[in-house]
């Protein structure tokens, strides 16, 4: 019975996961290979740049201005009902940032100790707006509500084949049982993004710092600080959920090569 529902879980995973809505980069082995040499020393030879609380809120707020401004056309390309998140600073030292609900996103203090520009750190909030534009907040709640529903009913369903003519059958422990994997489902549904989500919210977040004017390249470091920071295992939960290597270097640099060809064009839908 646990194969079936694990089975059953993978596939409903698997089955959620929706790929992406735009035309992602094409990447060569040799561009990855490339792409890993820029990736030199590991977390502990990374630079620091301590501020205070209130002067990371004010990098935060202008930055999240900046690129609120100049996003209306991006938003109305993806077709997004909101085009105004509130981005809010977390006045702790854990390494993460993250994208939730219908409009918020959060940047903690432990990331931006990490980060030296406003390019960087518009880098990290427009990869965030990045996951609202393609509305993969929603495909994540979809995936963990398919997750649940499909164990709740394997469950019910399995416990109504055998259960019910059992003698010491109890409604309320099985009831518990169904909730309970129903609670498994929608974890299991809502773990992470795909690498897929992840590199499309790292092109619409080219797309939309480049609008905003600020510079790709510099705003590329983050990429290979990231990269660092995964191989001195720095455990966080934006690592939990953002893979770094050298795939995300070498498909930011592809970015920056399409953004740059048309400073006025949208993201492609694929
Ligand atoms: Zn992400």
């Amino acid at each position: 019975m646990r194969k079936l529902v694990a089975s059953l879980l993978a596939l409903a995973v698997l089955q959620g996961c929706a790929g992406a809505q735009f035309a992602l980069p094409q990447l060569s082995d040799a561009e990855i290979t490339h792409a890993a040499l820029a990736v030199q020393g590991d977390a502990s030879s990374l630079p620091r740049y301590d501020r205070s609380d209130s002067e990371n809120r004010d990098i935060v707020s202008r930055v999240g201005d900046r690129l609120r401004v100049i996003a209306p056309p991006l938003c109305a390309h993806a077709e997004v009902k909101r085009c105004a998140w509130t981005i809010r600073y977390v006045a702790e030292d854990e390494v993460n940032a993250y994208a939730s609900g219908s409009d918020e996103i959060a940047i903690y203090r432990g990331l931006l100790r990490h980060l030296k520009t406003d390019d960087e750190i518009a880098a990290v909030i427009g990869h965030e707006i990045g996951h609202h534009l393609a509305e993969h907040v929603e495909e994540k709640q979809d995936n963990a509500l398919i997750g649940a529903i499909l164990a709740g009913l394997v469950t019910g369903g399995l416990m109504a084949l055998g259960g019910y003519q059992s003698p010491s059958y109890d409604p309320n422990a099985a009831q518990r049982m169904v909730n309970d994997s129903m609670q498994l489902g929608a974890a299991v549904g809502a773990i992470s993004y795909s690498k897929e989500q992840e590199r499309e919210a790292d092109l619409l977040g080219a797309y939309l710092i480049a609008r905003a004017g600020y510079d790709l390249r510099a705003a590329g470091n983050i990429y290979k600080v990231l990269a660092q920071m995964n191989s001195g295992h720095i455990h966080s939960g934006w690592f939990d959920s953002h893979p770094a290597g050298p795939e995300r270097i070498a498909a930011w640099e592809k970015a920056i090569a399409e953004v740059e060809a048309s400073p006025d064009r949208l993201p492609e839908i694929d």
